[in-house]
Protein backbone atom coordinates (compact mmCIF):
# COMPACT_ATOMS: atom_id res chain seq x y z
CA UNK A 1 0.00 0.00 0.00
CA UNK A 2 1.36 3.81 -0.91
CA UNK A 3 2.72 5.22 1.61
CA UNK A 4 -0.45 8.21 3.23
CA UNK A 5 0.46 11.38 5.54
CA UNK A 6 -1.56 11.51 8.87
CA UNK A 7 -2.42 13.53 10.94
CA UNK A 8 -3.58 12.24 14.85
CA UNK A 9 -4.53 13.82 17.98
CA UNK A 10 -3.68 13.25 21.08
CA UNK A 11 -5.21 14.37 24.18
CA UNK A 12 -4.37 13.07 28.38
CA UNK A 13 -5.49 14.68 31.85
CA UNK A 14 -4.86 12.19 34.29
CA UNK A 15 -1.66 9.83 35.52
CA UNK A 16 1.02 11.61 34.17
CA UNK A 17 -0.59 13.50 30.78
CA UNK A 18 3.12 14.88 29.48
CA UNK A 19 4.21 11.36 29.86
CA UNK A 20 1.18 9.46 28.50
CA UNK A 21 1.54 11.83 25.18
CA UNK A 22 5.45 10.93 24.71
CA UNK A 23 5.00 7.08 25.43
CA UNK A 24 1.92 7.06 22.66
CA UNK A 25 3.94 8.86 20.43
CA UNK A 26 6.66 6.47 20.94
CA UNK A 27 4.29 3.26 20.00
CA UNK A 28 3.15 5.15 17.13
CA UNK A 29 6.53 5.31 15.79
CA UNK A 30 6.79 1.33 16.61
CA UNK A 31 3.94 0.68 14.12
CA UNK A 32 4.52 -1.81 11.37
CA UNK A 33 4.93 0.66 7.99
CA UNK A 34 4.50 4.11 10.25
CA UNK A 35 7.24 6.55 11.18
CA UNK A 36 6.37 9.36 13.22
CA UNK A 37 7.36 12.61 10.96
CA UNK A 38 7.14 15.40 12.98
CA UNK A 39 5.24 16.57 16.03
CA UNK A 40 3.39 19.99 18.00
CA UNK A 41 5.24 20.21 20.65
CA UNK A 42 2.85 20.21 23.99
CA UNK A 43 -0.46 22.09 24.70
CA UNK A 44 -2.48 22.52 27.63
CA UNK A 45 -5.93 23.90 27.87
CA UNK A 46 -9.19 23.62 29.57
CA UNK A 47 -11.25 20.51 29.76
CA UNK A 48 -14.01 20.36 27.40
CA UNK A 49 -16.64 19.09 29.47
CA UNK A 50 -17.11 18.71 32.62
CA UNK A 51 -14.90 21.65 34.62
CA UNK A 52 -14.16 19.13 37.81
CA UNK A 53 -11.53 17.44 35.95
CA UNK A 54 -7.69 18.66 35.76
CA UNK A 55 -6.26 20.68 32.18
CA UNK A 56 -5.58 18.71 29.23
CA UNK A 57 -2.00 18.29 27.65
CA UNK A 58 -2.64 17.77 23.69
CA UNK A 59 -0.40 17.19 20.57
CA UNK A 60 -0.83 16.82 17.55
CA UNK A 61 1.56 14.77 15.47
CA UNK A 62 2.08 13.60 11.64
CA UNK A 63 2.49 10.20 10.22
CA UNK A 64 3.72 8.65 7.37
CA UNK A 65 2.46 5.20 7.49
CA UNK A 66 1.37 2.15 5.09
CA UNK A 67 -1.58 1.46 7.31
CA UNK A 68 -4.83 1.51 5.90
CA UNK A 69 -7.47 4.15 8.42
CA UNK A 70 -9.24 1.02 9.64
CA UNK A 71 -6.16 -0.72 10.80
CA UNK A 72 -4.63 2.56 11.97
CA UNK A 73 -7.82 2.90 14.27
CA UNK A 74 -7.56 -0.38 15.64
CA UNK A 75 -3.55 0.12 16.63
CA UNK A 76 -4.64 3.40 17.97
CA UNK A 77 -7.19 1.71 20.17
CA UNK A 78 -4.63 -0.63 21.04
CA UNK A 79 -2.48 1.70 22.25
CA UNK A 80 -5.06 3.38 24.19
CA UNK A 81 -5.92 0.10 25.89
CA UNK A 82 -1.93 -0.78 26.53
CA UNK A 83 -1.77 2.63 28.08
CA UNK A 84 -4.42 1.76 30.78
CA UNK A 85 -6.74 3.71 29.01
CA UNK A 86 -9.30 4.99 32.21
CA UNK A 87 -12.49 6.74 30.86
CA UNK A 88 -14.63 7.42 33.26
CA UNK A 89 -17.28 9.99 31.51
CA UNK A 90 -18.43 11.36 28.25
CA UNK A 91 -15.98 14.14 27.90
CA UNK A 92 -14.37 13.21 31.46
CA UNK A 93 -10.73 12.61 32.43
CA UNK A 94 -8.62 9.82 30.22
CA UNK A 95 -5.15 9.30 30.48
CA UNK A 96 -5.01 8.96 26.83
CA UNK A 97 -6.85 9.43 23.64
CA UNK A 98 -5.80 9.34 19.87
CA UNK A 99 -7.94 10.55 17.21
CA UNK A 100 -7.19 10.02 13.71
CA UNK A 101 -8.05 13.70 12.47
CA UNK A 102 -6.96 13.15 8.69
CA UNK A 103 -5.57 10.53 6.62
CA UNK A 104 -4.19 11.54 3.32
CA UNK A 105 -7.31 13.18 1.57
CA UNK A 106 -9.59 10.96 2.24
CA UNK A 107 -13.53 11.21 3.50
CA UNK A 108 -14.51 8.51 5.87
CA UNK A 109 -17.73 8.44 7.26
CA UNK A 110 -18.56 5.12 9.22
CA UNK A 111 -20.36 4.57 12.63
CA UNK A 112 -16.51 3.57 13.50
CA UNK A 113 -14.34 6.18 12.22
CA UNK A 114 -14.93 9.57 10.73
CA UNK A 115 -11.87 11.26 8.67
CA UNK A 116 -11.54 14.62 8.99
CA UNK A 117 -12.10 14.23 12.27
CA UNK A 118 -15.08 16.81 13.16
CA UNK A 119 -13.86 18.47 15.71
CA UNK A 120 -10.56 19.86 13.78
CA UNK A 121 -12.25 23.58 13.26
CA UNK A 122 -13.99 23.72 16.16
CA UNK A 123 -11.06 22.64 18.92
CA UNK A 124 -7.95 25.04 19.33
CA UNK A 125 -6.23 22.50 21.19
CA UNK A 126 -6.88 20.48 17.75
CA UNK A 127 -6.52 22.70 15.38
CA UNK A 128 -3.81 25.18 16.75
CA UNK A 129 -1.04 22.06 17.08
CA UNK A 130 -2.16 21.61 13.39
CA UNK A 131 -1.47 24.55 12.27
CA UNK A 132 1.75 24.43 13.67
CA UNK A 133 2.75 21.47 12.03
CA UNK A 134 1.21 22.34 8.60
CA UNK A 135 -0.03 26.27 8.50
CA UNK A 136 -1.51 25.78 4.77
CA UNK A 137 -3.16 22.65 5.78
CA UNK A 138 -6.49 21.66 3.26
CA UNK A 139 -9.06 19.75 5.24
CA UNK A 140 -10.84 17.19 2.77
CA UNK A 141 -14.79 19.02 1.90
CA UNK A 142 -13.56 22.07 4.05
CA UNK A 143 -10.56 23.76 2.05
CA UNK A 144 -8.01 26.04 4.24
CA UNK A 145 -7.95 25.02 7.83
CA UNK A 146 -7.18 28.89 8.80
CA UNK A 147 -10.38 29.74 6.81
CA UNK A 148 -12.60 26.92 8.36
CA UNK A 149 -11.54 28.07 11.70
CA UNK A 150 -12.56 31.87 11.15
CA UNK A 151 -16.05 30.92 9.95
CA UNK A 152 -16.30 28.32 12.54
CA UNK A 153 -15.88 30.58 15.40
CA UNK A 154 -19.43 32.26 16.34
CA UNK A 155 -20.19 28.84 18.16
CA UNK A 156 -16.52 27.99 19.12
CA UNK A 157 -15.56 27.46 22.86
CA UNK A 158 -13.01 28.65 24.24
CA UNK A 159 -10.76 26.19 25.93
CA UNK A 160 -7.32 28.62 26.19
CA UNK A 161 -5.20 25.89 24.94
CA UNK A 162 -1.46 27.50 24.82
CA UNK A 163 1.94 26.11 23.73
CA UNK A 164 3.41 23.90 27.00
CA UNK A 165 7.19 22.96 25.37
CA UNK A 166 8.96 20.48 22.87
CA UNK A 167 8.55 17.39 23.20
CA UNK A 168 11.95 15.94 24.24
P1 LIG B 1 -13.37 8.92 22.02
O1 LIG B 1 -13.09 7.97 23.12
O2 LIG B 1 -14.26 10.04 22.43
O3 LIG B 1 -12.15 9.34 21.28
O4 LIG B 1 -14.24 8.09 20.96
C1 LIG B 1 -13.81 6.83 20.54
C2 LIG B 1 -14.77 6.34 19.47
O5 LIG B 1 -14.80 7.26 18.39
C3 LIG B 1 -14.36 4.99 18.94
O6 LIG B 1 -15.45 4.13 19.06
C4 LIG B 1 -14.04 5.24 17.47
O7 LIG B 1 -14.48 4.18 16.67
C5 LIG B 1 -14.79 6.52 17.17
N1 LIG B 1 -14.19 7.38 16.14
C6 LIG B 1 -14.87 7.92 15.09
N2 LIG B 1 -14.06 8.66 14.32
C7 LIG B 1 -12.82 8.59 14.89
C8 LIG B 1 -11.55 9.15 14.54
N3 LIG B 1 -11.40 9.95 13.46
N4 LIG B 1 -10.48 8.85 15.33
C9 LIG B 1 -10.63 8.06 16.42
N5 LIG B 1 -11.81 7.51 16.81
C10 LIG B 1 -12.91 7.76 16.04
Amino acid sequence: MKTKTVYLGLGSNIEQPYLQIKNAIRALNDLPGTTVIDDSGYYKSRPMGPQDQPDYVNAVVELATDMSASDLLQQCQSIERQQGRIKKRHWGERSIDLDILLYADQQISRDDLQVPHPGICLRDFVYMPLLKLAPDIEIPGKGRLTICVESAKTDNADFACVYAGKIE
